[in-house]
């Protein structure tokens, strides 16, 4: 029987892949637009709708 080579104890686990929209954090802000001029009138924070809030890519 041949021996193996025992395996590094270290195998780093694979981190979750960040949403690119969020960049990970769940939220996207957006511009408030208002008007027949699209008058923006601020920024909106939002969930994502990319990964739904949890701010891992999802395939
Ligand atoms: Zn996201």
């Amino acid at each position: 029987m041949a021996a193996r080579k025992p395996r590094k104890a270290t195998v780093p686990v694979p981190a979750a892949k960040q949403c690119g929209p969020c960049n990970g954090t769940g939220e996207v802000a957006r511009t408030v637009r208002v008007g027949r001029t699209k008058r923006p009138v601020g920024q909106q924070t939002g969930i994502c709708l990319a990964c739904f809030g949890t701010g891992e890519a999802t395939d």
